[in-house]
C-alpha cells in the first residue's frame, strides 16, 4: 500500500439485487459508492422475474423500492449503460475508468415521457422479454427501469442505418435526442471493490434433443416468467408464442443442461426445483383447467418452507411429478411432443403438450472472466469467480480488497444472494473501519 490515506469508497461491479444491496449496505453506512451497470438500468435478473417463491410476492414490488433507493441515494454515483474498462492499484487505492456507452439521449434533457419510443418506428425483439414480444430501437428495458431513460440501438435504428427517419428527434418535447454522442470515459479511485456480475442462462440453441432453438414452443423458464408478469409481454397472460393460444398441458423439464456432464454442465443449478414449482403453482392460478407436468431428477428443495412448496404443487395444484429424462422433444402438428421414462413406474412416458418451459442449466456470464482477469482474480473452468475460502471466507476473492456477491459465484436463490452481498458490503465497511472515516 501507499503512504497516502486509502479512500474509503467502494466500487460496485454490477446493480443486479446483489449489487444493489451491497452498494445500499455500504452507501447506508456513510461512505461513497460507485455503482457499475452495463445494462441501460438496473434491478438484474430479479426485474424479469414474475413472483419469488416461497411466498409468492410479486418480484418487481419487492424490487422496486431498492431500484428507486439506488436510484436517489445522494451516496451511490449510479453509472448504468458503463463498464469497466481497466483497473490498475492496489487495496486502497484503485484507480478504475469506466467507459460510459453512448446512448444517443442526453439523459439531463430527457425527461422519461416515453414519447419518443411510442413514435418509433423500427420493432425488433426485446431481450429483457427472452424474445417474446418486441422492443423499439429507442427503448427502456421495461416501464419500471431505473433510470427512466431511454438509449438508441444503433444496429436497430433506421437513421443510424440508412441515414433517414429521425422520428424520435422530431418528436422529443425537450430537444434530447442526440445522434452525435460518443462514448464517454469517468476515472475513479476507490478503496475497495465488490464484483456482482451475476449469471446467464445456458443456450436452447444448445439443447436439440429438447426441441431448443428449433421449436417455438420450447422456451426457456425466464420467458416463462414473462409470460407470467403483468408488466410482460401478454400482460400476465399465459399464451404460448406461435399462436397465441392458451396451452392447457405444459410440459417442465428441470436439469436441462445441468447435471449433465457428458453433453452440457456437470453442476447442479440449485434453484430450478423451486422456481419450477413456483412456474407450475403460477400456471394452474392463470389456467385453472391446465395441466402441468414436471420431469425432474431428484428434488432438491433444501430451504426453510421450500419442500413444503413443492409439495403444495404437488398436492393442492395436481402438479403431475415424473421421476426420470426426457429423451425427445418434437413438433407434430400444433403440439409438441415430450418422450421421456417415468423411472418411479417404469414406463414410457409420451406426454402431447402444448407448451415446453426448460430449466436451463444457471451458468456464469462470459464478461466476467474478462473483469476477474482485469482484477487478477481467479475464476474456476466454468468461469465461475472462486472465493479465498469456500468454508471461512465466502466473500472475499484471492486479492486483498476485492469482494464477491451474489450468484457470479454459482448459483443461489434471492434470499442467499442478498445474505451474500451484505457479507460482502460488510466486509468493505470493516475496511473502511479499519482505515477511519473522512476520506
Ligand atoms: C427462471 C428463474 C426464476 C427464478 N425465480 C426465483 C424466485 O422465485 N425466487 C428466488 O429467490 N430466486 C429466483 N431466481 C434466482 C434469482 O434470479 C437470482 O437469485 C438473483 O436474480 C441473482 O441476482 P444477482 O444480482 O446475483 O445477479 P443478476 O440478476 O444476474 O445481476 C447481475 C447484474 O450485473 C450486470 N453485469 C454483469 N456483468 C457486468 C459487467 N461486466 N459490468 C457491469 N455490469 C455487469 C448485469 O447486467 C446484471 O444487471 C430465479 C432464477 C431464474 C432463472
Amino acid at each position: 500500500m501507499t503512504d497516502q490515506k486509502p479512500i474509503s469508497r467502494a466500487l460496485v461491479v454490477g446493480a443486479g439485487i446483489a449489487g444493489m444491496q451491497a452498494a445500499l449496505d455500504i452507501a447506508n453506512a456513510g461512505y461513497d459508492v460507485v455503482l457499475v451497470e452495463r445494462l441501460p438500468s438496473i434491478g438484474g435478473r430479479m426485474a424479469q422475474l414474475s413472483e419469488t417463491f416461497p411466498t409468492l410476492d410479486c418480484s418487481q414490488c419487492i424490487l422496486t423500492p431498492r431500484t428507486v433507493e439506488v436510484g436517489h441515494h445522494d451516496r451511490i454515483r449510479l453509472l448504468t449503460y458503463s463498464e469497466v474498462e481497466s483497473i490498475s492499484g492496489e487495496v486502497g487505492h484503485f484507480r478504475v475508468r469506466i467507459r460510459r456507452h453512448a446512448a444517443y439521449v442526453d439523459w439531463d434533457k430527457c425527461t422519461g415521457c416515453g414519447i419518443c419510443q411510442e413514435k418509433c418506428p423500427k420493432k425488433v425483439p426485446a431481450e429483457f422479454q427472452r424474445g417474446i414480444g418486441v422492443r423499439k430501437a429507442i427503448y427502456t428495458l421495461s416501464p419500471q427501469a431505473v433510470p427512466n431513460k431511454p438509449v438508441i440501438d444503433r444496429e436497430a435504428c433506421i437513421f443510424f442505418q440508412r441515414g433517414k427517419c429521425r422520428a424520435c428527434e422530431k418528436f422529443c418535447p425537450t430537444q434530447a435526442i442526440a445522434y452525435d454522442q460518443e462514448d464517454t470515459f469517468i476515472e475513479e479511485e476507490v478503496g475497495a471493490i465488490v464484483v456482482a456480475t451475476g449469471y446467464d442462462l445456458y443456450g436452447l440453441d444448445k439443447m436439440p434433443e429438447y426441441g431448443g432453438g428449433q421449436v417455438p414452443d420450447v422456451i426457456d423458464a425466464l420467458a416463462f416468467e414473462r409470460l407470467l408478469s403483468a408488466s410482460g409481454p401478454t400482460s400476465g397472460k399465459v399464451r404460448r408464442p406461435s399462436d397465441g393460444k392458451v396451452p392447457k398441458e405444459v410440459v417442465f423439464i428441470q436439469c436441462a443442461g445441468s447435471r449433465s456432464p457428458e453433453r452440457h454442465n456437470p453442476h447442479c443449478s440449485k434453484i430450478c426445483c423451486m422456481y419450477t414449482a413456483k412456474q407450475a403453482i403460477l400456471y394452474r392460478h392463470r389456467v385453472h383447467d391446465g395441466q402441468a407436468y414436471i420431469f425432474y431428477i431428484d428434488i432438491r428443495a433444501g430451504g426453510k418452507g421450500y419442500d413444503e412448496f413443492t409439495q403444495r404443487a404437488m398436492e393442492e395444484e395436481r402438479v403431475i411429478y415424473l421421476r426420470g429424462k426426457v429423451s425427445r422433444v418434437f413438433r407434430e402438428g400444433d403440439r409438441v411432443m415430450v418422450f421421456g421414462a417415468d423411472t418411479l413406474s417404469g414406463r414410457q412416458v409420451r406426454i402431447a403438450a402444448d407448451l415446453v418451459v426448460l430449466a436451463p442449466a444457471i451458468i456464469p456470464r462470459p464478461t466476467t472472466r474478462r473483469l476477474a482477469e482485469m482484477l487478477g482474480i481467479e475464476v474456476d473452468s466454468a468461469g465461475w469467480l472462486v472465493s479465498a475460502d469456500g468454508n471461512m471466507q465466502p466473500v472475499e476473492s484471492g486479492r486483498e480488497g476485492v469482494f464477491l456477491a451474489g450468484t457470479g459465484i454459482g448459483p443461489m436463490d434471492i434470499p442467499e444472494t442478498v445474505a451474500h452481498a451484505s457479507g460482502a458490503a460488510a466486509k468493505v465497511l470493516e475496511l473502511f473501519a479499519q482505515w477511519g472515516k473522512g476520506t
